[in-house]
């Protein structure tokens, strides 16, 4: 079993590092909130003064921390961990931070001799507790092989996504996704009450359909992941359908900023020449409108 210190008790840490205690590793804690340190020695944790003292003789050191400057702090700072880290301990930040941050920190590391992963964590701390998150990895795959143990106490979906840093960013593209999707759907079940609709009613239908299903587990791996642009739906009367949302949105006096945002979209598609494809055409239209070659295979 390792000796692993852990940096940041917080929502997501606190039940991450029970379930490491749970899986028989031994964890040495440090967080800025004494509430939580001491949430932690009741939970079997041994308390740490400092990050720099969670990091004395530890195999692994994990930051579970808000954002960059606080893992920057906890790794470079004033009794930080890095200045105690030994040469075969293996960092691991499950933090969600700029990518760029992470790679500056990851070569600072390095210049030092020092070894640091990412793994950030996607799901919530329902899962964090039950120990079913589904965990990101950037890194070499004998870094990665040498952390599963840890990540299999925390989790129950394990992705090494790429190199250092790919976790990172695959977090980013997902929460980019789950975040603004989110924004959508208020948008819409607000749209549908302006409308002076039942709302249960409508969820029932939406989950009936693409609206609620969602494309990428529908549309997308039939059609355009598969190469086929034959038309299920077209782009021109997509584009013809959501004109006529928004327009029932200015009568119902409501604003739709994600649809109109959308709708301009599908103008371009349209510009594009692809009035008659699949709706999932729209996905090689944002890349030729991002400069990237049209075709998926690249
Ligand atoms: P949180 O604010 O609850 O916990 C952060 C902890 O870090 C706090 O206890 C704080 O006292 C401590 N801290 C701050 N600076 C410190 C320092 N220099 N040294 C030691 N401790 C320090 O945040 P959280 O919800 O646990 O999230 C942690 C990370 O996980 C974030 O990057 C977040 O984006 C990500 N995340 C959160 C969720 C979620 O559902 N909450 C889900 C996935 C990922």
């Amino acid at each position: 079993m390792s000796k692993v210190g852990f940096i940041g008790i917080g929502v997501m840490g606190l039940p991450m590092a029970r379930n490491l205690i749970l899986g028989g590793h031994n964890v040495r804690v440090f967080d800025i909130n004494p509430d939580a340190l001491e949430t932690m020695r009741q939970n079997g944790a041994e308390l740490a003064t400092s990050a720099k003292h969670a990091a004395t003789a530890a195999d692994f050191v994990i930051t579970m921390l808000p954002n960059s400057e606080h893992v920057d702090a906890a790794l470079f700072g004033p009794d930080g961990a890095a200045e105690m880290l030994g040469d075969h301990a293996l960092i691991i930040d499950m933090s969600t931070v700029l990518p760029r941050m992470f790679d500056r920190m990851a070569r600072r590391l390095e210049a030092k001799g020092k070894h640091i992963i990412d793994a950030p964590v996607g799901r919530t701390s329902k899962q964090a507790a039950e120990g079913t998150l589904l965990i990101m990895v950037g890194g070499e795959a004998e870094e990665v092989e040498r952390a599963r143990p840890l990540f299999e106490c925390m989790g129950d979906t394990i992705i090494h996504c790429g190199p250092r840093g790919a976790g990172m960013r695959t977090k980013l593209v997902n929460n980019y996704l789950s975040i603004a999707s989110n924004v959508l759907l208020a948008e819409t079940l607000t749209f549908a009450e302006c409308a002076g609709l039942d709302r249960e009613l409508v969820i029932d239908v939406l989950m009936g359909t693409t609206a609620g299903q969602g494309h990428l587990g529908t549309t997308y791996p039939a059609k355009v992941l598969a190469g086929d642009l034959d038309p299920g739906f077209m782009i021109d009367l997509a584009h013809k359908d959501l004109g006529l949302a928004l327009q029932m949105g200015v009568d119902a006096k409501m604003s739709l900023p994600m649809g109109a945002v959308a709708h301009e979209i599908y103008a371009l598609a349209q510009n594009q020449g692809r009035g008659r494809q699949d709706w999932t055409s729209i996905y090689p239209a944002v890349r030729e409108i991002c400069g990237l070659d049209e075709t998926l295979e690249n």
